[in-house]
């Protein structure tokens, strides 16, 4: 089975449905609380963890009822929680999400025990590294602990996937050591600093990452390697809630990869995870099965 080993944030989304976005000082009355699990690091994991991978997650949450919540959410998913750390002073990871009836968001997050993940955490999962096909993160875990997670991944030659999300500038040292960097637009964007896409792939290839797989939503993807440069259009579906088509992808493209599958294979699995996400609500509730998936692209001309 592919081994997957994801280091990354665990989070309580708290929702709440509003007639419209409140403004500073306004008090908006809206629909009944609702909570879902969350956080990139997890839905990441049960993406690769539906799509059949063996995914071990290694993160922290706090030492209250959301904790046991979330790591209950994860074991569910098959998701193994050995070095998932209950912090004894952080609170859980939380996002605080008022939704607009006119689609727009608002969005707090008190990152809690996220944030208390050590180096030596990561460090700590050598034995589970030297046994992992690939290395999943994302940028919702303080930079330290993701640069010890990619030296740490390097030391065993293990590959690593990166999806600089949310978005925020990165050392060259850093991108270096990153086989598949899977920004969406805007964080390539912002990772550059450059608004023309082709400008921003040349500053990246310089800095020497590996693969480039940039996701553009209904326009499909863009991969980028020594050797490619290829646009590949999206699966056509009708769209109902896009939240988390970038985790169903890159979930999905970690297990086709640690799989062994091509990189064009192994995108086209995770286009399709990421087509069939945004056919459901929600985050994780929309994250596709393998099943699913397989059948889907069996279906395709
Ligand atoms: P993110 O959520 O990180 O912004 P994207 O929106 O780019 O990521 O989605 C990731 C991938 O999921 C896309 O590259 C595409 O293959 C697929 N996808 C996203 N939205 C759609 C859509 N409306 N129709 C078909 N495929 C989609």
């Amino acid at each position: 089975m592919a081994k997957i080993l994801v280091v990354g944030s665990i989070n309580m989304d708290l929702v709440v449905r509003v007639p419209h976005a409140p403004n500073p000082g306004e008090t908006v009355l809206g629909g009944d609380f609702e909570t879902y699990q969350g956080g990139k690091g997890a839905n990441q994991a049960v993406a690769a963890s539906r799509m059949g991978g063996e995914v071990t997650m290694v993160g922290r949450v706090g030492n209250d009822d959301f904790g046991d919540t979330l790591i209950q959410g994860l074991v569910e998913n098959n998701i193994k929680t050995t070095y998932v750390i209950k912090d004894s002073e952080a609170p859980s990871g939380v996002a605080m999400i008022a939704v607009a009836s006119n689609g727009e968001n608002i969005i707090v997050v008190a990152s809690g025990a996220n944030h208390k993940v050590s180096v030596e955490d990561v460090n700590n999962t050598r034995a589970l590294m030297r046994e992992a096909d690939i290395l999943l993160l994302q940028l919702e875990s303080p930079l330290e602990i993701v640069t010890a997670a990619v030296e740490l991944a390097k030391a065993y030659d293990v590959p690593v996937i990166l999806n600089p999300a949310p978005a925020q500038e990165l050392s060259k040292q850093l991108l270096a050591q990153i086989d598949y960097l899977t920004p969406n637009q805007p964080e390539l964007e912002m990772l550059t600093g450059q608004k023309d896409i082709d400008a921003s792939i040349k500053k990246i290839k310089k800095w020497g990452v590996k693969n480039l797989i940039i996701t553009l939503g209904h326009n499909g993807t863009r991969v980028i390697t020594a050797g490619m440069d290829k646009h590949f259009p999206a699966f056509e579906v009708t769209a109902v809630d896009t939240t988390a088509a970038g985790d169903a992808f890159n979930g999905a493209l970690a297990v086709a990869l640690a799989e062994g599958k091509s990189l064009v294979d192994a995108v086209r699995l995770a286009m399709a995870a990421g087509a069939l996400s945004v056919t459901k609500r929600g985050a994780q509730p929309s994250l596709p099965e393998r099943e699913s998936v397989d059948s889907f692209l069996a279906n395709q001309k």
